[in-house]
Order: structure tokens, then sequence, then C-alpha cells
């Protein structure tokens, strides 16, 4: 890897790093429709190419060094590209080394456990890439705009002047500290989309008989709570990126850039754990020149 290509990518995703520590008010610091200097899907397509080779290299690195995985979390609202990003930022590598996880609303099962215990269970296993298509953070942002949620959870009731919330972003800082220091690199995706565009997408889903699926009619009843979604984002973003897990905001009204943005993130995680083959001892060196002599004797 050059150091210019590497440059390139830092360039693209510096600007969308949450400081940690800072506070964010969404929609301010942060456009939906920033493209980074690009201009049109067409200008995007080669680094996206370029990207997603990449990625296919340092899956493979990673896989065999069996040490390290990631842990790539995607949020953002109904219509924020969510399933496409997935599909298209993955599609050059080995599907045997990346596992896709969509959290719903949690089962009979899942309510009887503490609340961070299904996403414990779906988390990748060394040399894998996991990717919580939703994540842990529904649980301070659905939760938090529909409390009657949290009262599913039948949690003990807490001490009085601490805010349920407060508290869990604590946890959950302390958690993806557990796991970053545990090998699990942690990289968090929240699509940005504006809600001009989510409007026009629902519209879409509705007038295409083929998109006609992908829409629920609850989509609009959560769009009415837009207000309180940008809020409880605004939180999250400010609460939880921190030094060891922090939070890119990327900008989602361009699907293009959604999956050039996400796809340099993935690589840029990969680069950061640097995966190297792993070196075969003198033991193991001496076994294979041993198979080597045998095959070659039978030729
Ligand atoms: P979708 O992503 O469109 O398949 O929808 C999944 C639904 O599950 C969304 O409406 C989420 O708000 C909901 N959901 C995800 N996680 C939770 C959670 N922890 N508690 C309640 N609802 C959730
Ligand atoms: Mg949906």
């Amino acid at each position: 890897m050059t150091d210019p290509k590497r440059a390139a990518l830092r360039k693209l995703i510096d600007p969308l790093r949450v400081e940690p520590g800072s506070t964010v008010i969404l929609p301010h610091g942060f456009d939906p429709r920033h493209t980074a200097g690009y201009v049109a899907k067409a200008d995007a397509d080669e680094a996206l190419r370029s990207s997603i080779a990449l990625l296919a290299e340092y899956q493979d690195r990673l896989s065999a060094q069996d040490t390290y995985a990631v842990l790539v979390v995607l949020q953002g609202l109904d219509a924020s590209g969510k399933d496409g990003t997935v599909k298209h930022v993955m599609s050059g590598v080995n599907p045997a080394g990346v596992h896709v996880r969509s959290f719903k609303v949690p089962s009979v099962e899942e309510l009887n456990h503490d609340y961070l215990w299904r996403y414990a269970r779906a988390l990748p296993e060394r040399g894998a890439i996991g990717i919580f298509n939703r994540s842990h953070y529904e649980e301070v942002l659905v939760v938090r705009v529909h409390p009657e949620n949290l009262e599913r959870q039948r949690l003990p009731s807490i001490q009085s002047g601490k805010s349920v919330w407060q508290r869990r972003f604590r946890e959950i800082n302390e958690w993806e500290r557990y796991l970053v220091d545990n090998g699990i690199h942690i990289v968090k995706v929240f699509l940005n989309v504006s809600k001009e565009e989510q409007r026009r997408r629902f519209l879409e889903r509705i007038k295409e008989m083929r998109k006609n699926w992908k829409f629920s009619a609850a989509d609009v009843l959560e769009r009415r709570h837009w207000d309180e979604y940008q809020q409880a984002y605004s939180d999250v973003l400010s609460n939880t990126s921190t030094k060891w897990a922090p939070w890119y905001v990327v900008p989602a009204d361009d699907k293009w850039f959604t999956r050039l943005a996400t796809a340099s993130l993935v690589v840029d995680a990969l680069m950061r754990i640097d995966p190297q083959y792993p070196e075969v001892g003198p033991a193991e060196r001496d076994l294979l020149a041993k198979a080597k002599a045998e095959l070659e004797a039978e030729g």
C-alpha cells in the first residue's frame, strides 16, 4: 500500500469522524449531501472499486492471521441505505469471512436476558468481519424514542438522579473498550440521511412495484418522530464516540458516496490492524519440505 493512497483514504474519512468528547447537535456540522469533492457517481466508481479490491485482499490476511476481528456497526434511520451499503461494500469479499446480522424487535427469549446479550452472541469470531445492521445502539435510540420498549425489558428500578441513558452510554463504552482490548476492532457508521431524501425514497418505494416490499406503513409513523431521533442520535454521537471506537457520520443522500465512504472506513480499520500471513517455523518448514519431496517423487 503506497502512502499517497492511504493519504487519499484518510482525507476522505477524517472529516467524517466525531471527535471524542465533542458535542453534536444534528443537523449542524454534518451535511447529508457532502461528497468530498466527487461530483458524480462515475467520478467515485474507480475509488470504490479500488477500496473493494483492497478489502478483499486485507480480509484474506485477517482470516489467515486469525487474531483480530472487525465489527462494523451500521446505524441509520429507515431508508438511509443500510441494506444497500452492506450489499455493495461486501460485494468483493469471500462470503465465508463475513457475517451480517440484522437486529429487529427483540424476541421473548432476548427480553429474558440483559440488553447486550443478543449483541454479544452475534459478535464475529477472530479472523472474521461482522456487520451489525442495526446494533446495540438501538437500545439508546428506538428504545429511548419509544420508552414502552424499556418497560418490556423489566429492569430493576435505578437510583434516582441517574438517567438510564447516561448509564447505558457508559456501559456501551465500557463494553466496546473490552471488545477492542480483546482484538475486536469496531467501526461505527451513522448513515446520515436528510428528511427530504427519506421522503423521496419512501415515495419511490410506494410508487415502484418492485420496491413495495421495502416499505412498511410503520416507516411513516416512525418518520413523525424525526426530531426525537435526531436528538437521540445527537446524544449517542456526543456520548459514545471514544478514542477506542469513534463514530463516523457518513453522508447518506447520495448512495454512491455512502458506499465509497463506508468501504473506505472498513479498509482503514483493516490497514490499522495490518494483518500478516502467519510465518511457519523451522519444524513446520521441515514437514513441508518432506511433503514436497514425497509429492514430487510420485510425479
Ligand atoms: P428493519 O431494519 O426495517 O428490518 O426494522 C427493524 C425494526 O426493529 C425497526 O423498526 C427497529 O426500530 C426495530 N428494533 C431494532 N432493535 C430494536 C430494539 N432493541 N428494541 C425495539 N425495537 C428494535
Ligand atoms: Mg424498515
